[in-house]
């Protein structure tokens, strides 16, 4: 029996690479940068609050040692602040470990995933890696999340459906109502994963979280937050998932690496919880920054979608890579979408005042 000619599994072919962004020291060293504004990747500009570096100095003594596996102290604090039982959290390695994570313990070849697009890449890269077809719910010709589209998708009987709300990259967002149409239409032996990472942005009264869902949903359901955003940590990685599911808890557990969130990240992650006013800062400077980004991009002639999370998605009428290349020559670093029918439209980050400023200077100087 002879092997195939590539050692690579046929899935990894139809894979792009994950279009992360360039570095700060990438654009940097580029002729004429003086400044860089990092808004591809949605951080927070603050970072997190101060009490984390001392947990991580204090932390650096026991780095010769291995992490907790489960991550007790931390997983403590989390089932406290969301008044949920420890046992039905998993963290991860940031959130997309546990998107990894769980395509791996629930998706067969063949199986179907319900997701909404444009669309956060992993949820659809993950599935595919496994063998699943993915199914993409576009968006109405308003922009705005299409319910009606989405609810008769995930009526139908397959195994995940999985969105993050808001949107990434769209930012628009369902709201409770919505939400709770959706979760009701959904197949009773699909799984459910809603991907909140941008959830401490999106609070209020419009916004549909499907936390409130962890008691009552019927079929079994996983909620996704992340340290990444709101709490100024991505570089550390540490995610989590709330399910109401004892099988699913037991599944990802089974399906992670045992070490998967290290111990710099638990005491980082530990410490960001006990000091939670740092994201309320970070939420407020969303709050007032965006509506002032949205409304000057619209005063250049472009279409911006509304947006609950800590960016802007915008339809520039021109090729979204060779704007980006132009933004990077001004030190700003954005993110061009470049899946099919947004090849014109970029990701933005809303960052400091400064930041902001920046990158409406180098918009308007590059159009
Ligand atoms: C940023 C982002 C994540 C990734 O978060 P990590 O916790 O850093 O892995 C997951 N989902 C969505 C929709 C995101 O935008």
């Amino acid at each position: 029996m002879s092997l195939p000619s590539s050692h690579l599994r046929p899935e990894l072919a139809a894979l792009a690479p994950y279009n992360a962004g360039l570095t700060v020291a990438e654009v940097a060293s580029r002729p004429g940068v003086s400044r860089v504004a990092k808004l591809g990747s949605n951080e927070n500009p603050l970072g997190p609050d101060p009490a984390v570096r001392q947990a991580l100095e204090a932390a650096l003594q026991r780095i010769a040692i291995y992490p907790d596996p489960v991550g007790r102290t931390l997983a403590a604090k989390l089932a406290a602040r969301h008044g949920i039982a420890a046992d039905r959290l998993v963290l991860g390695n940031g959130s997309e470990d546990l998107l990894a994570v769980l395509a791996r313990a629930i998706l067969r070849p063949g199986d179907k995933v319900v997701t909404l697009y444009p669309s956060f890449t992993l949820h659809e890269d993950y599935a595919r890696l496994m063998g699943a077809e993915v199914i993409r719910i576009g968006l109405t010709p308003e922009g705005g999340v299409d319910v009606e589209a989405l609810v008769r998708a995930v009526a139908q009987p397959v195994r995940l459906v999985l969105f993050a709300n808001p949107m990434n990259p769209a930012g628009v967002w369902l709201s409770p109502q919505e939400l709770g149409r959706v979760l009701d239409a959904v197949h009773p032996e699909a799984v459910t994963c809603l991907d909140e990472a941008y959830h401490e942005y999106a609070e209020g009264d419009d916004y549909g979280s499907g936390e409130t869902r962890l008691s009552t949903h019927g079929g079994p359901l996983v909620i996704l937050r992340t340290f990444s955003k709101a709490w100024g940590l991505a570089g550390l990685r540490v995610g989590y998932a709330m399910t109401n599911s004892g099988e699913l808890k037991r599944g990802l557990d089974l399906a992670r690496t045992p070490f998967n969130v290290n111990l710099m990240a638990q005491a980082a992650a530990e410490a960001a919880l006990d000091h939670p006013g740092s994201v309320t800062v970070a939420a407020a400077l969303v709050r007032r920054e965006l509506p002032r980004v949205k409304a000057a991009i619209e005063a250049l002639g472009l279409r911006v979608l509304p947006s609950k999370g800590n960016f802007l998605f915008f339809d520039a009428a021109r090729p979204s890579v060779e704007l980006a290349e132009a933004l990077l020559d001004k030190g700003v670093i954005v993110k061009p979408w470049k899946q099919p029918g947004y090849e014109t439209w970029l990701r933005v980050s809303i960052g400091t005042e400064a930041d902001n400023g920046q990158f409406l200077a180098a918009l308007s100087g590059s159009l």
